[in-house]
């Protein structure tokens, strides 16, 4: 029914005036305000021309409440701390690596003041900035030097377009991968200017394969670690000492992708074995490229490391002036290199390497003390228990391992038909928490592996805010 008296929005100088808006204006500041009442409007007219609205739907006090919602929301960071539940350590999509408080002191102080990015205070002279890792990086890989960029990927493609452009690259077919995203080798490769030289087979390359590609054209040999899947059965790999052997025979250079990179042998904390950079580099590989923020536990950061000359001529390519770290990163990573000569304390101090080493008994000990609590906060329609779960290193690390861990799982008691819709409905629930918690979903049930639990009291804290739609 429609009234014969037309309703009318009240005037944003009105509104602007109203006593509901003014702690608005003070806390958001009388431009938002205004924005926001404009939009709001905007959007209310159609429904009150149309007759649709009430009266009571656009008072002032309403039309206030909505507006103040909308900059609370407006105001908050789209940056946001989550819980990482989901079992997955080094979670790319979640900013893999935590870094330890040395760094975040180093990133603090870096933010905060002038420092000596590219200035030797020795000398007074312009400095590098990569030299201020650069004796780090000698002493706990052996490498006679390094440069760092953005990420690894960035340091595959720069080393390839530096040492290999116009000429071919030699790579077995069982490396060529992806790895998430956009980055595939080939295509890297072709960005790069080097010319794909594929040989061997998936699941067998051996070192005559390599030899009979060797011509006038070749420009590097290329080895990457392949990191997020294993190949097992009939298999065949040259070691990297005689592919060294072969490449510098013919004067060509090794390089090697290592990934995840560790500066430490894992098995000393019961981790599964991966290549160190300083294994690659006393096997021959003249160039080795690992990323910061995987196995090493540091800032995103792709180091490139290896023999001198090799590294000087990478230095001077115009693209390494794009793909340069900037101050807060290097902080970070001096920080972090530092925890390493150290070896005997890493495991308290790195965060990651803390969470990857977090003794299976004592997750299911926080699973079975936290077991009640949420269940109590689900009601009867789950069924919640403390169980023992397999977890991942993550970020290509390690593929096939599996990490031994404890998590809450919780099903919801009802028919089939049902669950999906439920266990969707819980992830949503615990995804709008003021710390989103995220878990994952498989086998019927909603996983939160706890490994990564640091920071019981202010998940417990929110939990009572846990709202699930049925
Ligand atoms: C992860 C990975 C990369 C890419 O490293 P980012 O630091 O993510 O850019 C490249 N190569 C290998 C073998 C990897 O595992």
């Amino acid at each position: 029914m429609s009234s014969s008296v037309a309703l009318r929005l009240p005037s944003i100088d009105g509104l602007l005036r109203h006593p509901a808006c003014a702690p608005l204006a003070e806390r958001y500041g009388r431009d938002s305000l205004l924005t926001g009442l404009r939009q709001l409007l905007d959007e209310l007219r159609p429904g009150v021309l149309s007759g649709q609205l009430a009266a009571v739907e656009i008072g002032a006090e309403v039309l206030a409440g909505r507006v103040g919602e909308r900059l609370a929301q407006q105001q908050r960071s789209q940056v946001r701390r989550v819980f990482n539940l989901t079992g997955t350590v080094l979670h790319t999509n979640l900013g893999r690596a935590l870094l330890p408080e040395e760094a975040i002191e180093a990133v603090q102080m870096a933010a905060r003041y002038p420092l000596n990015l590219e200035f030797d205070l020795a000398s007074g002279k312009r400095g590098d900035r990569d030299d201020l890792i650069e004796g780090l990086i000698r002493e706990l890989t052996g490498a006679e030097a390094v440069t760092v960029v953005n990420n690894n990927a960035a340091a595959v493609l720069l080393t390839l377009n530096s040492l290999g452009a116009r000429k071919e690259g030699i790579i077995s077919r069982g490396e060529l991968i992806e790895i998430g995203g956009a980055f595939r080798i080939p295509d890297i490769m072709a960005r790069a200017g080097v010319r794909l030289h594929e040989v061997g087979t998936t699941n067998r390359t051996h070192a005559r394969d390599y030899e009979a590609a060797i011509s006038p054209r070749s420009g590097l040999i290329m080895r990457v670690h392949a990191s997020n899947y294993s190949i097992e059965g009939f298999t065949a790999r040259v070691p990297t000492a005689e592919l060294a052997e072969l490449a510098h025979a013919h004067g060509l250079p090794l390089l090697e992708d290592l990934g995840s990179g560790s500066l430490l042998d894992l098995t000393r904390w019961g981790l599964p074995a991966e290549p160190t950079v300083r294994q690659a580099l006393l096997e021959g590989a003249d160039i080795v490229t690992f990323s910061g923020d995987k196995l090493l536990g540091g800032p995103q950061a792709g180091l490139i490391v290896g023999r001198k000359e090799l590294i000087a001529k990478i230095k001077k390519n115009p693209l390494k002036r794009a793909l340069r770290v900037d101050k807060l990163t290097l902080a970070a990573l001096e920080a972090v290199l530092g925890l390493y000569r150290d070896p005997d304390r890493l495991a308290e101090r790195l965060p990651s390497l803390r969470l990857l080493t977090r003794p299976q008994a004592e997750i299911f000990a926080q699973a079975a003390r936290l077991q009640p609590l949420l269940a109590d906060v689900l009601g009867e329609v789950w069924q919640v228990s403390a169980v023992e779960a397999l977890g991942m290193i993550g970020s290509g690390s390690q593929p096939v391992a599996r990490l031994p861990s404890a998590a809450l799982c919780c099903r919801p008691q009802v028919s089939k038909r049902w669950r999906g819709r439920y266990l969707l409905n819980l992830e949503a629930a615990l995804r709008g928490l003021p710390v989103p918690v995220l878990g994952r979903i498989g086998d019927d049930a909603l996983w939160l592996d706890l490994r990564q639990l640091d920071d019981e009291p202010a998940w417990l804290a929110q939990l009572a805010q846990l709202q699930v739609d049925r």
